[in-house]
């Protein structure tokens, strides 16, 4: 064993609270994040997924990495096989290696640690004494695919759901064959890739996946919690009879997912996170997150609350965690009650359209953030063609009420390469940005001094599961020239700070995000290449624009449909039309009996149980009820 990784890691564990240490336990899950310790540590369905596995009895769960660049040095340099954090123990002899993937980025960084764990990267090359590979997370609702041939289970579905179902099928099988076949049979939440056959037309489209086994479906549906995310726990104890526990649970407090271990050490580890809800009502046309956490669902205020006095003696610093902070209907409760308690709050992120006066006041009191809000582009008609439902002059509006509280540096979102941008679209922009300069001076003569305005600048990059799934993204050489374009307009004007992300990584990601199980071997080797993509597809001799730059027919199978997202063909299909157009559709309402989008009939509340389903209406902007088509 190395004594500097050794003793790197118990360095970390010295400054932790809430860890979990199990020895003896039947099954031993090692839990991996692919990145390092400090940034996996900010990420709350680490800390989710974490806190479900130990709360099973006879389950031990140990997180693990990738190593930070010194300790990566003493494992090259020493050859130890990656290690858990918790007990130091080799990941490859654990029962399980779960990866809990939130950006599809980081599948390099999944294949670089199957490979320094000594596990054989190809789950082809992989037998019954290696452990399970499992992937979950964010991007296994996205488009699982390219890392398919690494993975032998890939849970599609909220963890809360699937980890009770996943740890069942472990213990209640022999052998590996049987465990496999055992999750694929239920239907919902487990895609198994090995019990797929991929068919290839000639073009090299996919063609179809025909299931290999019998029993196996021909599509997995995603399994989602309801409000409630201790339903799996429930549906476990309904399952096994076990009454007591039953009814413990369905009285029991909800469960709010949260910081499970005090990490100080870490990025936000400072501070208590806490998950308020989970999905966004506004049908961003580009936006994944918000299609594939349909139908937003929060967490009670006090439940929210309980959890937050458990933690006010550790910290005074919460950050809630939310792609919609103000949809929640209990918000106001929430602020008042975490303020009384003398919470410094901050957000992880902020709608325009849903921002309160509350909400600033409370972000301006904590000084603890700075205001980052997303335009996304200059043009009123290219916010109707990504569904973005804000004119520039509420933009400027709503920025002004944050540089009228004082803070007067804004961080502002935006993207080019959207469908049907045209070069008057991108000058728009300056327009945009000079008038909230403008109104930010404004502001600063009142407070003496002047702030700043800081674009960061992306490319659009078209996601699967959204209406935009069919385009292609806007290629390399033109993403470049419009960046640049925008960023030389945009450095021009005086107190802005421009940021952009190259046109390379846009398209980095877009063949991860779109690519299908071919792509596999690109990451493979790229890992083995120290994340060097290019050269990887260089070597390979694989053009990437046949994945990434080409739209697609409404006819073609797209890879990333092996796994029903539960959007009905239709809606996306009628939302991507209506993109092309620039017209405008109202939010999700996130009401009982719903069928506009089809992920309520055909994926949640039909198997929710009954008492568990607190969908909240939303509030929608009068002025947009009126505006959608
Ligand atoms: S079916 Fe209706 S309520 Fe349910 S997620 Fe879709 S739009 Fe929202």
């Amino acid at each position: 064993m190395n004594k500097r990784i050794v003793q790197s890691y118990r360095d970390k564990l010295a400054v932790e609270e809430g860890f979990v240490v199990k020895h003896g336990a039947g099954l031993r899950i090692a839990l991996c994040y692919p990145n390092t310790h400090s940034i996996g540590m900010a990420n709350l369905g680490l800390h989710t997924m974490y806190e479900l596995f130990n709360r099973i009895p006879d389950v031990s769960c140990e997180r693990v990495f990738l190593p930070d660049p010194a300790e990566l040095k003493e494992y090259e340099r020493s050859r130890t096989p990656l290690l858990s954090l918790e007990t130091q123990t080799p990941v490859r002899d654990f029962d399980v290696v779960a990866f809990s993937i939130s950006f599809e980025t980081d599948y390099l960084n999944m294949a670089r640690m199957l490979q320094l764990s000594g596990i054989p990267v190809w789950a082809s090359e992989r037998n019954h004494f290696h452990p399970l590979v499992i992937m979950g997370g964010a991007a296994s609702f996205l488009n699982p695919e390219p890392i398919a041939d690494f993975t032998d289970i890939i849970a599609v579905g909220e963890g809360e759901i699937l980890a009770f179902q996943l740890v069942d099928a472990i213990v209640e099988n022999e052998t590996k064959d049987d465990i496999l076949l055992a999750l694929a049979r239920i239907g919902r939440g487990f895609y198994i890739p090995s019990l797929y056959d991929v068919i290839y037309n000639d073009d090299g489209t996919v063609f179809d996946y025909i299931p290999n086994a019998e029993g196996v479906p021909r599509r997995v549906g995603r399994a989602l919690a309801s409000v409630n995310p201790k339903e799996g726990t429930l549906r476990r104890a309904i399952r096994r009879g076990e009454k007591e526990l039953a009814e413990f649970l369905t009285t029991q407090d909800v469960f709010c997912p949260s910081t499970s271990v005090w990490s100080p050490g870490a990025e936000m580890g400072d501070r208590l996170l806490v998950e308020i809800s989970r999905g966004c009502s506004q049908g961003c046309r580009f936006c994944w997150a918000g299609y594939n956490y349909y139908p937003p669902r929060v967490v009670p205020a006090k439940d929210i609350l309980a959890k937050a006095a458990e933690w006010r003696g550790k910290t005074d610093k919460i950050g809630l965690v939310s792609t919609a902070v103000c949809d929640h209907p209990e918000i106001s409760t929430i602020l008042r009650e975490l303020r009384a308690m003398d919470y410094r709050i901050s957000v992880s992120s902020l709608r325009l359209d849903q921002i309160s006066d509350e909400l600033l006041d409370a972000l301006v009191e904590s000084r603890d953030q700075q205001i980052a809000v997303a335009p996304e582009t200059g043009s009123d008609r290219l916010r109707r063609v990504i569904n973005k439902n804000l004119t520039n002059d509420e933009i400027v509006d709503i920025c002004g009420a944050v540089f009228d509280r004082g803070m007067l540096t804004v961080k502002l979102y935006m993207m080019v390469g959207l469908p049907t941008e045209t070069q008057e679209d991108l000058d728009e922009m300056f327009v945009l940005v000079e008038r909230i300069k403008d109104r930010m001076l404004e502001a600063g003569k009142f407070f003496g001094r002047a702030g700043k305005i800081i674009p960061s600048l992306n490319g659009l990059v078209p996601k699967p599961n959204t209406p935009l799934q069919w385009d292609a993204i806007c290629s390399e050489k033109e993403l470049k020239r419009r960046i640049k374009y925008v960023c030389k307009g945009l450095s021009r004007i005086p107190n802005v700070d421009v940021r952009f992300m190259s046109a390379r990584i846009a398209h980095e990601q877009a063949l991860f995000s779109s690519g299908d199980r071919t792509v596999a071997r690109i990451i493979d080797r790229a890992a083995q290449l120290n994340g060097d993509v290019d050269r990887a597809l260089h070597e390979l001799g694989v053009d990437p624009a046949f994945h990434t730059s080409r739209n697609r027919d409404y006819e073609e199978f797209l890879p990333w449909s092996i796994v029903d997202s539960g959007l009905s063909f239709e809606f996306l299909k009628t939302e991507h039309q209506k993109a092309q157009e620039a017209l405008s559709s109202l939010p999700c309402p996130a009401v009982e009996k719903c069928t506009t989008c089809g992920v309520c009939p055909s994926t949640w509340l039909a198997d929710a149980p009954q008492g568990l389903i607190n969908i909240q209406p939303l509030r929608v902007r009068e002025s947009l009820a009126a505006a959608a088509l």
